[in-house]
């Protein structure tokens, strides 16, 4: 594809990503008077707009959905003068503006400059890599429980993983299904322990331990998943409508790992300004190597970002006091 380079295109901060990092490093951008772009991706969605509810964001003791929360986010930035854009983006490369170092960021045929640039890509759903999960992609696996849940009502379904997202999927998957068998590689969980008390205590839910997928099966839906006892190393066949597929993350960070830091992981290396091993370049939310990935944390980092950002510009343009 012809790539075009749009006019009036220099932006003081363009922004990566449209998730609560992004968006909260946009409205702190913004506010801060700054030329501002936000370019959100589209083939990846923001985690949190499909999650049901949360119920630890401060501030909102009754707990809000995900999507919500995001388009207040949004609205809350747009606001303040964030401009946006969606495409995904390929490169992110060096280029002089004028007498100023600056980047030109790729993305959805297009071509942007910026002086600094925020990344805040997020992370996307690991696959397990068994035979069967992508054939039934749509036809009863899913990554996403908010927008599959509905479909099994009165069924069976099976959720791999023992973290917090598998475990606080599983529970919300018993509003509909009638058996939810979360199965484990280990004996115990990875969730915070409120969401193991939830979950061990809920009779709809119940566990394959030290158990592992390897197949999912069926004629044109699924209808079975092929279980490995990793103690015994016995088989056996579990009975399962959709599978729900919840183990872990990697990082949306394929377009920038030549230009910056990253650990063995893939995820970007970030100081305590959400700064990465380039100046000019920051970094902020899940796509960075931290310990607790939660929207609070994404925006606490997206806000030190966009203040990191600003100090960069103005010493960048001689404006700093
Ligand atoms: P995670 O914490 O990395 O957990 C991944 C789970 O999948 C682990 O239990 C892991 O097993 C298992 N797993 C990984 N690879 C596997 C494989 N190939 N086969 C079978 N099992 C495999 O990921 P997450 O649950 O998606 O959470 C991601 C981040 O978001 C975490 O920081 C989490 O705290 C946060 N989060 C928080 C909340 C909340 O606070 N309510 C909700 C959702 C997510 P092992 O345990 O054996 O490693």
């Amino acid at each position: 594809m012809a790539v075009e380079l749009v006019s009036n295109s220099l932006y003081d901060v363009v922004i990566i990503g449209g998730g609560p990092a992004g968006l909260t490093a946009g409205m702190y951008a913004a506010r801060a008077s700054l030329r501002t772009l936000a370019i959100a991706g589209e083939s990846t969605v923001s985690q949190v707009t499909v999650t049901d509810h949360i119920e630890n964001y401060p501030g909102i003791p009754e707990g809000v959905n995900g999507f919500d929360l995001a388009e207040r986010l949004k609205t809350q930035a747009l606001r303040f003068g964030l401009q946006t854009a969606s495409g995904d983006v390929t490169a992110v490369v060096k280029k002089r503006w004028g007498d100023r170092d600056g980047f030109e960021i790729a993305a959805g045929g297009m071509r942007y400059g910026a002086l600094a640039v925020i990344i805040a890509t997020g992370a996307n759903w690991r696959r397990l890599g068994v035979p069967g999960e992508e054939r039934f992609i749509g036809k009863g696996v899913s990554f996403c429980a908010t927008c599959d849940g509905p479909f099994y009502k009165d069924r069976e379904v099976a959720v791999v993983g023992g973290g917090d997202t598998a475990i606080q999927e599983a529970i919300y998957l018993t509003r509909f299904a009638k058996k939810v068998t979360v199965i484990h590689r280990r004996d115990r969980l990875r969730a915070t322990a409120i969401l193991q008390q939830r979950a061990l205590a809920n009779e709809r839910i119940a566990f394959a331990w030290n158990s592992v997928v390897e197949s999912i099966d069926g004629l044109d839906l699924v209808q079975w998943v092929r279980l490995k006892d990793l103690k015994t190393g016995a088989t056996r066949e579990l009975a399962a409508d959709g599978v729900f597929i919840f183990v872990g993350l990697t990082p949306n960070t394929e377009a920038f790992r030549e230009l910056i830091a990253v650990d063995r992981g893939g995820y970007v290396i970030a100081d305590a300004n959400m700064l990465s091993s380039v100046p000019g370049i920051f970094a902020c939310g899940d796509c960075i190597a931290k310990r607790l990935r939660q929207v609070v944390t994404a925006c606490g980092d997206g806000a030190t970002a966009a203040f990191s950002a600003q100090l960069y510009i103005e010493e960048l343009k001689g404006e700093a006091y």
